[in-house]
């Protein structure tokens, strides 16, 4: 084991997982801190998805710490605090008293601080953080509902949440490259600087910054920060070169497809699915709230469809859902349905299904809280940004691709199957 992560957020930590897969590493995610025996012998890098981002700040270094403990015990080398690229936080946290309490844990007086991400807007120059033109204060962030974001200087956000002395690295630097960034490392320790927050607004520029903090043993930032650190490992000679995966050995098993999205990529999805002859039944919400339309009916009808990868789904239109949500209500309709598929999934399982698409962020995260894997082996993307993942840490294992509501192309439920052996 390499590399140890803990992400504040389970999507967070999947685009982690992912970045680090691309690199190269043989990467897992845990669903929280693993309590069993999970098997790290082949693995590179460990990210643990905590749910910690807007927990009282406490509760957030405990289970960060917690967390920490795992990963050491695992045998990590270096050890990476991921949080979102928007920065997401409150004055009283969590990313600053998370970020001093791991620097005490790990006995070091310097990280960096680095959310950028440019492949989704999110920069940084000259310390404030940028979302797309605007700044982080002038973006839809400042209205964010639990963590809203009225400051765009890094500098200022750290040194309000936590105790740390800040500095920055700025652009100019960056730009001459791995060995400047390394001395401004040098030169900041030396003046007490303890966070230093670093500009970066390409990927390159993220990639040098990995460069020059190879022997930091804590970086924090967002996914992009994680785009340099699998060549430093490589440099060393501790990680293979690059080879990427293109398909991935599933257990052996049935097939299935189940949808809760409602969004248009997955709209259209099950139109190109359904069109080229994959058999497909539609939920209704009124029947599933009185009772008419059970699991056991779900679970007859997909295991009637013998050779063929059925696909169950409860998208619908935008007039359709607000009258399911009219009659049902807006939260009754969506956890109803998120149970049902949950519900289906788990005895998918016990039938021999072995090989399962979920289709929607908030519908994904029910069924893996059904199917509650220990761990998730990254495996080969599909579309950008869903991988084929194999469970691990239970009896009965599982492939899973759980695809984000407007992710993936229209042929996503049709072409994922090829990267299975
Ligand atoms: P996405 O990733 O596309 O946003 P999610 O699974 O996160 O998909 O969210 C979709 C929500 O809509 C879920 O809560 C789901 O249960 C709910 N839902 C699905 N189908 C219907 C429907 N026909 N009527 C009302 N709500 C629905």
């Amino acid at each position: 084991m390499l590399l140890g992560a803990i992400a504040d957020d389970l999507t967070g930590a999947t685009d982690l997982a992912l970045t680090l897969s691309r690199g190269g590493m043989r990467t897992i995610q845990t669903i929280g801190v693993p309590r069993g025996d999970l098997d790290l012998s082949d693995v590179d890098a460990v990210v643990v998805a905590l749910k910690s981002r807007t927990n009282p700040a406490a509760e957030a270094v405990a289970l960060s710490l917690e967390a920490l403990g795992f990963l050491q015990a695992a045998g990590a080398r270096q050890f990476l605090f991921k949080y979102c690229s928007t920065f997401d936080s409150s004055p009283a946290g969590n990313i600053g008293p998370v970020i001093e309490a791991l620097m005490e844990a790990l006995e070091t007086n310097l990280t960096i601080i680095c959310p950028a991400f440019p492949a989704n807007g999110r920069t940084i120059y000259k310390g404030h953080l940028y979302v797309g033109d605007q700044l982080l204060s002038d973006s839809p962030m400042r209205n964010h509902p639990l963590t809203p974001m009225t400051d765009s200087s890094l500098i200022r956000l750290m040194a309000g949440q936590s105790s740390l002395k800040v500095g920055l690295v700025p652009h100019e630097s960056v730009a001459r490259g791995a060995k400047a960034v390394a001395d401004a490392f040098v030169q900041a320790r030396a003046g007490g600087i303890q966070a230093l927050v670093v500009d970066a607004i390409s990927d390159l520029d993220l990639k040098v910054i990995g460069e020059a903090a190879a022997d930091h043993v804590l970086v924090t930032g967002g996914s992009g920060i994680a785009l340099g650190l699998p060549e430093n490992f490589r440099r060393a000679g501790l990680l293979q070169p690059a080879s990427h995966a293109t398909t991935f050995a599933a257990p052996a098993g049935r097939s299935m497809i189940l949808a809760g999205s409602c969004s248009e990529a997955t709209r259209g999805q099950i139109r190109t699915a359904i069109a080229a002859g994959v058999p497909a039944l539609k939920l209704d919400p009124m029947a599933i709230a009185d009772g008419r339309f059970r699991v056991d009916d779900a679970m007859s009808w997909a295991l009637a469809q013998a050779a063929q990868v059925p696909l169950l789904y409860s998208s619908a239109e935008p007039e359709e859902v607000k009258a399911a949500q009219t009659a049902l209500g807006r939260e009754r309709a969506g956890s109803l349905i998120e149970h049902f598929l949950a519900e289906t999934a788990l005895r998918l399982r016990a039938a021999g299904v072995s090989r399962l698409i979920v289709a929607g962020g908030e519908t994904s995260g029910a069924v893996v809280g059904a199917l509650a894997p220990e761990a998730l082996l990254i495996g080969p993307e599909i579309d950008p940004g869903v991988p084929w993942t194999l469970t691990l840490g239970e009896t009965d294992p599982m492939a899973l691709a759980l695809k984000s509501g407007n992710f993936g192309a229209p042929d996503f439920f049709l072409k994922a199957w090829d990267l299975l052996q």
